[in-house]
């Protein structure tokens, strides 16, 4: 195996932060095989995207630019995206696992008669080649996948898998890249882009996180877990249910279908660890999980666990928050 090419997600100049993660994956990946970890960002006058990224470390960054790149279409980005994996010759090339990654990336491999190994969790390299862990059925389970046939391969890299702030700085030569691109061959006519509306909450700038799940019960019991947090200067968060029955707003959401945070601390209060709900806060520097099943899956990526119910453990923190504060 020689070459990583991390193909990097932008929109409107603003960088997807989980391709900082696949960064990191791919620099991660290059180092264990011995071979070289280069970056690609796409889209229309890139050059400043393409600087930021020259300053980490990276044996080449690719500027894709071209006037029909300035919006997202899956025929337009597959184009570009070929062209410049044809040119480049990576035997690997990485994506962020994001909505727009599931929408061209199967098609991209397709065109080099490939398949796309999405969502991977982690890699581990076996005789200079890297096997990917997925997980299956909701993350019971873990297989391993091993890329077939001729290179390039295809991976996409689940959210919070790796760490950003693990990246490593260098400075990199960026290399124009202009792919020919015809109007007529991209079918798609993107219209203006969803906007979701301003979150109230954000939950992404907070360094404490009490999230409360299904084994709070009631909305009436909704307090006890407001107390921890404010007793730790906490924000509250919540898994889905909680935000589907209205028992808090929808901005409080953590996971696939919320937002994705990675304070110094989350606190995870009667919540089972469901995939959906794990990668919107694996990232977190510190997990605690607070559960009264010791088999739930929350506690395979708890730094510390209590086992135990949490009518009896949160307000017994509380009082022990209280007293080392006064
Ligand atoms: C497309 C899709 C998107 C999704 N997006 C999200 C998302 O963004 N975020 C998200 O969170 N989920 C999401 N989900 C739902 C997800 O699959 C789970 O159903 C959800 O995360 C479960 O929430 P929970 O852990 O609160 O509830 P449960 O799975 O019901 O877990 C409750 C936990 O509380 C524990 N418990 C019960 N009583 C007590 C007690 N007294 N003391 C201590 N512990 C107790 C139980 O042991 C259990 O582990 C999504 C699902 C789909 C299909």
């Amino acid at each position: 195996m020689s070459g990583v090419l991390v193909v990097m997600e932008q929109r409107g100049g603003a960088w997807n932060r989980m391709s900082w993660e696949t960064l990191a994956a791919g620099q991660q990946l290059a180092a264990q095989v011995g071979g070289t970890a280069s970056a690609a960002v796409t889209g229309q006058g890139v050059d400043a995207l393409a600087g930021e990224l020259a300053k980490k470390k990276l044996d080449l960054v690719y500027a894709v630019d071209h006037d029909l790149l300035a919006s997202y279409t899956a025929d337009g980005y597959t184009a570009a995206l070929e062209q410049l994996i044809r040119k480049a010759n990576p035997t690997l090339v990485l994506f962020p696992h994001t909505y727009q990654v599931r929408d061209f990336a199967p098609k991209l491999a397709t065109r080099f008669g490939q398949v796309l190994v999405s969502d991977a969790v982690g890699f581990r390299v076996e005789s200079g080649s890297p096997v990917f862990v997925r997980q299956l059925f909701q993350g019971k389970l873990n297989a391993d996948v091993r890329t077939g046939g001729a290179a390039p391969h295809f991976a996409s890299i689940q959210a919070g898998a790796f760490r950003a702030d693990q990246l490593q700085d260098g400075a990199a030569t960026v290399e124009n890249f202009q792919p020919s691109l015809d109007v007529a061959t991209i079918r798609a006519k993107p219209l203006e882009p969803f906007r979701e509306s301003a979150r109230a909450v954000d939950l992404t700038a907070a360094e404490i996180i009490v999230s409360v799940g299904r084994g709070i019960k009631e909305k009436d019991n909704i307090p006890i877990v407001e107390e921890l947090a404010k007793a730790l200067g906490a924000e509250l968060a919540a898994s889905r249910p909680i935000c589907d029955s209205g028992w808090l707003p929808m901005e409080r959401q953590v996971g696939s279908s919320g937002q994705t945070v990675s304070p110094k601390v989350y606190m995870a209060v009667g919540i089972s660890g469901a995939i959906q709900h794990l990668v919107g806060m694996k990232g977190a520097k510190t997990i605690v999980a607070i559960n009264k099943d010791a088999n739930a899956p929350i506690f395979e990526v708890a730094d510390y666990g209590i086992v135990g119910d949490l009518f009896e453990v949160v307000p017994a923190l509380v009082e022990e928050v209280k007293k080392a504060k006064s």
